[in-house]
Order: C-alpha cells, then sequence, then structure tokens
C-alpha cells in the first residue's frame, strides 16, 4: 500500500463527532500496586517509544531511581539493586550466580519489560535477605531447623535457640540420644550464617 495514497489518510484520521473510545483504566505495574496507572514513565535504553504505567507515587519512584542510575555501569546498578533488597546496609560480596540469577530475573516483573531492573521480582523473605534465589543447601538447612523460605532471619535464630535447648544433653537427663540431630541443627546454622543469612 503507498502510504500518500488517499485511502491511507482516511484511516488515519480521526473521524470528527465520533464518540471517544471507552476508557478501561490500566493499574499501576509496580508489583503489588493496584492504584490507577495514570502517569507513563519511559522504559529506557533499547525501548525508545515504550512506557511503562504508574500511579503518581510509582512513577516518581521509578523516575527516581531512573535519573539515579544514568550514567552508572551495570555492576554498579546490580550493586544498587542488591543493596536496595537490604535497605542498603552493607551487604556481603557478590555470589558466583549473581550475574546468572539477574539474568533470570530480567522481565520477571508480571512480564513487563524492565531494562533496569528496577521492579525486581517478588521474593519469598529468605531470598529478600539473601538478595538472590535461595541455594539447594541453604534450602535443607531452613528445613532442618523445621522452616522453609519463607523464614526470616529472626524465625532462623529463634528456631536455633529453641532446637539447641531442647535437644541438648542437659534437657534430656545427658542422654546423647539427640546428638545427630543436634549436630544437623547445629551445622544447618553455620550454613545460613555462612551465606549471610543470619
Ligand atoms: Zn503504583
Amino acid at each position: 500500500m503507498k502510504l500518500d495514497s488517499k485511502y491511507f489518510d482516511k484511516i488515519r484520521m480521526t473521524p470528527r463527532g465520533s464518540k471517544p473510545e471507552p476508557k478501561v483504566e490500566k493499574t499501576c505495574e509496580w508489583p503489588g500496586c493496584e492504584k490507577p496507572a495514570r502517569h507513563k514513565a519511559p522504559k529506557g535504553r533499547n525501548a525508545e517509544g515504550q512506557f511503562h504505567a504508574f500511579c503518581l507515587q510509582h512513577v516518581q519512584e521509578y523516575n527516581k531511581s531512573y535519573n539515579y542510575f544514568a550514567g552508572m555501569g551495570d555492576a554498579s546498578i546490580s550493586d544498587y539493586q542488591k543493596a536496595s533488597q537490604t535497605g542498603h546496609r552493607p551487604t556481603w560480596k557478590l555470589g558466583e550466580n549473581a550475574h546468572a540469577n539477574a539474568g533470570a530475573r530480567r522481565g520477571t516483573a508480571r512480564n513487563v519489560r524492565d531494562p533496569l531492573e528496577l521492579l525486581g521480582r517478588e521474593r519469598k523473605p529468605a531470598e529478600q535477605k539473601l538478595g538472590r534465589t535461595l541455594r539447594k543447601n541453604e534450602l535443607a538447612a531452613l528445613q532442618t531447623l523445621g522452616l522453609d523460605e519463607n523464614a526470616t532471619p529472626d524465625d532462623a535464630k529463634a528456631k536455633y535457640k529453641l532446637l539447641v535447648k531442647r535437644l541438648h544433653p542437659d534437657a534430656n537427663g545427658g542422654s546423647r540420644a539427640n546428638e545427630d540431630t543436634l549436630k544437623a541443627v547445629i551445622q544447618a546454622y553455620d550454613t545460613l550464617r555462612a551465606s549471610g543469612f543470619c
């Protein structure tokens, strides 16, 4: 089809007096936010002309972070994201799999294109604390303490104390029947401490 044809012009023009399309309001793309999305924010590099839709609060938050990242290298951005998951407290070293995990996370927030990964994805509490996916041995350690990926560091500490108290020979009339279980519990807690969980 020739783009300068009179038919094309007809199609493209909005006829006068036509009814406006019924307004369907989009919901804010920020995870967990259900407010109407009346504000647009550019998606950024390699996505020119594409926009996220946010509520007022979240478009401001997005723009603030977006400007903050302008001029930062990829490494600084991933450091920032890691830090923001732990409230910008000083954190431990990036794990070997940090890059692989970052790749896997890309675009997982409601399948929204998010090149800077500002939106992140919903993480279980244990993953939030670690800033990454749980490793097998970490999940196993939590399970040894009778917990799972919903556990917080405080849960792990409390459960550890309780189990040690309960399994210790002193609490069992000097019996060492629970020695193996006690060892497993101590080992599990060591694993969680070594990974920076608690
Ligand atoms: Zn919002």
